[in-house]
């Protein structure tokens, strides 16, 4: 997943030295915890991981593609992953890993699917990009429409970031303004209008998150702690008349799992109703993922404009945003706004589309789920408690998080309560276990189909382990 307003900040400040039990401390320069010693650690033996990261680092930014894949939040260096299949992932050492992280989503039915594999050949036969329209763009397209409540036309794109650019644009040019609303600890991709720290009050103006956006790209980008009503009242009651659109992660998965508090969402289809603002549900992670029709259709409520991306691509790359019919005939060619893409409609990313959708449309997916990472969550709040640990947490369908405070946990502001030391020396004692957490306190988890109760099992078991350790 790429990096996150708030991921900025956190990144900056939370390094500080994981103290493992088993590991001696070392300096924070260049490999931290991960440098296992073999004399010291009788699990895991990462040297091949040291050495590619370490050349990486002079190939690559930070040695890495997305940011939060290099580990910072967790004080190490990241493990460089060989294969992957169902919930397992292997590492170029040879170590064995449960998987929680599911390529931060896609992996639904779990890695390296035989049947989408399997289908995925016969498409690459023909080819791998027409550039021209094809059969399996329709079918995604009629599978997504009929899923997902609020989306009667749709547009795919190559990521999430694209989806959420392009939502954007289309919810400024239906309604003529330019203002939007956003919550804090939210990510909708990198574009620079979403890249806004939010401040401490209530309208306060966007200020750039990251060197390089101009203060105009956020100068229109307005936020508010998140689950919060009144910030949310007083934003539109100073700025009548002028916003564009409301953007929100439905369940936020962006700074840890956070649900809505009852009746938010239903207030936020209020509120922009009446004042003629486009309510955009980016459901790029909650899509697919916490029941078949994403969060718009397990809460009740349908926004006007919905983004996706992640499960909707298959392991793929993906985006897409759609909605009611009369916003999105202003897309480019049927409309005016402009947007468009080289690889968009991607043959080989369609067919791994419509298989994973395929599979999870079966009855059951969702009950499923739900079960194995209730029991998931359950079992490890529990460990932690037992342990003597202040931890909260939660899932609904797929997605999961749990934060080291009491909680409850309802805005970011809430989410960095959470003991940070604690959770890095959880993830690397996990890690020890064979349990690949996301390497940061603030993002969700997921589990998949792939999953079993063994699994779960045995990931609660190595967390009762790691509780009494740290
Ligand atoms: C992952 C994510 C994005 C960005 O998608 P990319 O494919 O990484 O560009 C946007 N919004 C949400 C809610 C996400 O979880």
């Amino acid at each position: 997943m790429a990096v996150s307003a708030t991921k900025f900040t956190l990144t900056g400040t939370l390094p500080r030295l994981p103290s493992h039990p088993r590991r001696p401390t070392r300096t924070p320069s260049i490999t931290m915890a991960v440098s296992v010693d073999p004399k010291t650690s009788t699990k895991l033996i990462l040297r091949k991981s040291e050495e590619a990261f370490a050349a990486a680092k002079e190939l690559m930014p930070g040695g890495v593609n997305s940011p939060v894949r290099a580990f910072k939040s967790v004080g190490g260096q990241p493990i460089l992953i060989d294969s992957v299949k169902g919930c397992r992932m292997w590492d170029i050492d040879g170590n064995e890993y449960i998987d929680y992280v599911g390529s931060w989503g896609p992996a639904i039915i779990g890695h390296a699917d035989d049947q989408v594999l399997a289908a995925l050949g016969e498409t690459m036969k023909k080819g791998t990009s027409f550039g021209a329209p094809c059969l399996l763009e329709n079918t995604l397209a009629e599978m997504v429409i009929s899923a997902v409540p609020s989306i009667e036309m749709v547009r795919f794109v190559n990521s999430g970031t694209e989806a959420c650019m392009g939502a954007l644009r289309l919810a400024r040019a239906f309604t003529g303004n330019e203002k939007i609303i956003k919550f804090e600890g939210c990510y909708h991709g990198h574009a620079d209008p979403f890249l806004v720290k939010a401040g401490s009050g209530v309208a306060t103006l966007g200020l750039p998150d990251s060197p390089g956006v101009p203060k105009a790209a956020t100068f229109e980008t307005l936020t508010a702690p998140y689950n919060d009503f009144s910030a949310v009242e007083e934003i539109f009651k100073a700025n009548k008349g002028e916003i564009a659109a409301l953007f929100l992660e439905p369940v936020v998965g962006n700074s840890g799992f956070i649900p809505p508090k009852p009746e938010f969402l239903s207030f936020l289809r209020k509120i922009t109703k009446e004042n003629n603002t486009l309510l955009v549900f980016d459901e790029v992670m909650t899509g697919f993922r916490l029941s078949y029709g994403g969060a718009q259709e397990y809460f009740g409520i349908t926004p006007d404009l919905t983004t996706l991306g992640k499960i909707i691509g298959g392991g793929l790359p993906v985006g897409a945003y759609g909605g009611r019919r009369e916003i999105m005939q202003m897309v480019a060619p049927a409309g005016p706004m402009y947007q468009a893409g080289t690889l968009s409609g991607n043959p080989l990313a369609m067919t791994a589309g419509i298989q994973t959708l395929k599979r999870i449309k079966e009855p059951g997916t969702y009950q499923y789920l739900d079960k194995i990472t209730g029991e998931l969550v359950q079992g490890i709040v529990e460990a932690g408690k037992k342990a003597g640990h202040a931890i909260c947490g939660g899932h609904i369908g797929g997605m999961f998080g749990f934060f080291f405070t009491e909680g409850p946990v309802h805005n970011f502001t809430d989410a960095k309560k959470s003991d940070a030391d604690k959770f890095v020396r959880f993830f690397w004692g996990m890690l020890e276990e064979g349990v690949y957490l996301a390497p940061s306190q603030f993002e969700a988890g997921f589990t998949s189909l792939a999953h079993t109760s063994d699994d779960i099992k045995k990931t609660i078991a190595a967390a009762e382990k790691v509780f009494r350790q740290i």
